[in-house]
């Protein structure tokens, strides 16, 4: 199942933006080989042409409000049309994740400058513009994330992991097998442990199915279950654990050269310093070496397309997971 995404159109789709220009987004160029994206501007939506005069989020004691300062305008009420429109639509066709534009009065999830008036050149605090509110209410379970903070490795990884486990839970989910749940569910099993191990057994008491429920319910209380897997990055204490475990199967195999060299890289990997994604692969090449079956099929070694797989880290973000 192919992801899909949904990204502002300023991202490397359209010159929407204020000022009639298009941004390079490294992550967008990057996912178009692999996922399907649903775009939208939704200033253009609400009729606002391009080029136009800024916009800006405005919060008094009276509320919230998107308005144009040069023109007086009040766009809060079109806005909120428009993205309630878009999100059922987008409840309708099955959305996996979100990638919006930073600090955008309309897009930005997070780190949205507001002012307490309109002409007012002080901000009063940063939250999320009116569209990314609505996003961040309607999907409270999918990746959001902005092109921004995803230049930092760990919300990269932690993005594009969620992304495609996220694509292939909802492949199955249409399948509406039991079966293909329990296999879905032993594939991720170390995915999960790495990355929240009490809702991984949660999950694997769910698929094992020892209450006899209905298999619309039993998918139904794993997807609630599912939702919470990835609310953090791997932890590192679980995820060396297991990166220890599968070294346990192939380190009396290879040189001391070659345990010191892996050894290095899971140091690196606790230190901070190197992507989970950099050990997992490099444990991936020895589990194709040895012909490690059990290990090859778990998605914790390699969760989303190697090719995806980059170590450049602005640090943006660095401390701040949603
Ligand atoms: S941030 Fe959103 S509203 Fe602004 S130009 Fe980009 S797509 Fe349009």
């Amino acid at each position: 199942m192919r992801p899909v995404i949904f990204a502002s159109k300023c991202l490397g789709f359209e010159n929407c933006r204020w000022n009639g220009i298009m941004l390079h987004s490294d992550i967008i160029e990057l996912l178009r080989p692999y996922v399907d994206f649903i775009v939208s501007c939704p200033e253009m939506e609400i009729g606002l042409g391009v080029p136009r005069s800024p916009i800006r989020v405005v919060e008094n004691t009276k509320g919230v409000f998107l308005l144009q300062p040069s023109t007086g305008l009040d766009l809060t009420g079109k806005m909120e049309v428009f993205s309630l429109k878009l999100i059922e639509d987008l409840l309708n066709k099955g959305i996996d994740a979100f990638i919006l534009k930073d600090a955008s009065p309309s897009c930005g999830y997070k780190n949205v400058k507001r002012y307490a008036k309109a002409e007012q050149k002080n901000t009063t605090a940063k939250s999320s513009g009116l569209f990314g509110k609505k996003i961040l209410d309607s999907f409270p379970f999918s990746a959001v994330e902005d092109e921004g903070r995803l230049t930092n490795f760990t919300l990269r990884e932690v993005f594009l992991t969620r992304l495609f486990t996220t694509a292939a839970f909802r492949e199955i989910k249409l399948s509406g097998k039991l079966k293909d749940l329990v296999s879905f569910q032993a594939k991720n099993k170390l995915l999960f442990l790495a990355y929240n191990e009490k809702s991984m057994r949660k999950l694997g008491k769910i698929a094992a199915n020892s209450n006899k429920k209905q298999t619309g319910e039993i998918y139904n209380d794993y997807a609630e279950e599912f939702s919470n897997v990835f609310k953090n990055p791997a932890k590192p204490g679980a995820a060396i654990n297991v990166l220890q475990h599968a070294f346990g199967y192939f380190s009396k195999e290879i040189s001391k050269e070659e345990k010191d060299h892996y050894l290095q890289q899971l140091a690196k990997y606790k230190k901070g310093t190197l992507p989970l994604s950099a050990v997992t692969l490099l444990t991936m090449a020895y589990i194709t070496r040895f012909k490690l079956s059990y290990l090859k099929e778990q998605t914790f070694f390699a969760p989303y397309p190697e090719s995806l797989v980059s170590i450049s880290d602005s640090g943006r973000g660095r401390d701040s997971y949603r």
